[in-house]
């Protein structure tokens, strides 16, 4: 049993920020720990796994939360990564980064490391694997599939030797990093996006990428797999304070559903429920029925809560910290998926020669 790996991010002011000559709301005191003033000039202490402050480089974010999970995936393990905090604290910065092909090598997102960090990790010794990408977004209660959108009402359903499952869901065998990275830009391209107050490009979905990482040993034919989920949640801040009508209020409204009822998951699961797994309310949303094996189940998780390091955004963000103080009570207990299903040996990722650093082990 583990707990999951809970950090805070606070990303740079922006201008309107440093514009108002906005005082901040936070106060170093170390990488784990700060200060958090609110609003009335409360003061709390917040300690998570790690902090990121504003000047944190996206390298530091990927090795301390992602790449220990990468490397567990690719061992047969499961692993999730989720993004959480209000519209335009830094969520998708840090999945994405500045774009996901040509992007600055300094302002890569965890998506282009993790795709390079599952492909340096693979051991071709003796192993042979199969890699699988799958991209959906969930929108108003409905699981879209990115690579096709007219499979726009994907159900969820549980296998008992894969877990949780998409079935019909695309999923594009992938050989190498350059072409993991056009699909998922492929993807990004058709989320749906929305406009509100607080940022005209805001994301009103949340969006999923699923790598499944099949593999066959040479010498007795085993077969185990591992399945790495990262998650941009859809803005958790409150429907009133972004003004929002019609559709838009509808796309909020369901989206604080959802956030709730992953709270509530989180609740139950640190209210010393676990054990009791038919009283944790994953089938209240899709979101946390897909998480389902990723929150106190078979998966090592980490959360990264973003925030705003303006004090215009205290209350967002303090309810974002406080999220993620909850989250780091819950227990999860990874082991290795064995599995019964063959490689598809036609499309199975091969060192490509003379490239020592594919045949390396992690
Ligand atoms: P969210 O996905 O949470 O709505 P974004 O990731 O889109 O927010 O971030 C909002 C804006 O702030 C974007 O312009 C983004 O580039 C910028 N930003 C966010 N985090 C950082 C950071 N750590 N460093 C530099 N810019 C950032
Ligand atoms: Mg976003």
């Amino acid at each position: 049993m583990s707990n999951i790996t809970v950090c805070a991010r606070f990303r740079p002011s922006n201008t309107q920020e440093k514009q108002n000559n906005d005082s901040g709301c936070i106060r170093c005191i170390d990488t784990e720990s700060f200060i958090f003033k609110d609003e009335k000039d409360e003061e709390f202490v917040f300690s998570f796994d790690r902090v990121f402050y504003e000047k944190s480089e996206q390298a530091d974010v990927y090795q301390f939360l992602a790449l220990p999970i990468v490397r567990d995936v690719v061992d047969a393990l499961n692993g999730t990564v989720i993004t959480y905090g209000q519209t335009g604290a830094g969520k998708t910065y840090s999945m994405e980064g500045l774009g996901i092909l040509e992007c600055d090598e300094q302002k890569k997102g965890l998506l282009p490391r993790v795709v390079e960090g599952i492909f340096d990790s693979l051991n071709f010794e003796d192993k042979i694997y199969s890699i699988k990408l799958s991209m959906v977004e969930i929108y108003m209660e409905k699981v879209r599939d990115l690579f096709d959108l007219s499979k726009d009402n994907i159900q969820i359903k549980e296998s008992k030797s894969r877990g949780i499952i998409l079935p019909g869901v695309t999923e594009i065998t992938v050989l190498d990093p350059a072409e993991t990275l056009q699909s998922l830009s492929r993807g990004i391209a058709n989320r749906a996006v929305g406009e509100t107050q607080m940022n005209v490009a805001s994301s009103r979905s949340h969006c999923i990428y699923i790598f499944t990482i099949q593999q066959e040993f040479s010498s007795d034919k085993r077969m185990r797999s591992g399945k790495l989920i990262l998650v941009d949640l859809a803005g958790s801040e409150k429907v009133e304070k972004t003004g929002a009508e019609g559709r838009v209020l509808e796309e909020a409204k369901t989206i604080n559903k959802s956030l709730s009822a992953l709270g509530n998951v989180i609740n139950s699961l640190t209210c010393g429920l676990q054990g009791k797994a038919s009283h944790i309310p994953y089938r209240d949303s899709k979101l946390t029925r897909i998480l389902q094996d990723a929150l106190g189940g078979n998966a090592r998780t980490a959360l990264l809560c973003c925030c705003s390091p303006s004090a215009l955004n205290a209350p967002e963000s303090l309810s974002t910290l406080r999220f993620g103080v909850r989250a780091k009570h819950i227990k999860a207990s990874p082991r290795v998926n064995y599995s019964e299903e063959k490689c598809d040996n036609s499309f199975s990722v091969s060192s490509p020669s003379g490239d020592t650093s594919f045949g390396a082990s992690s």
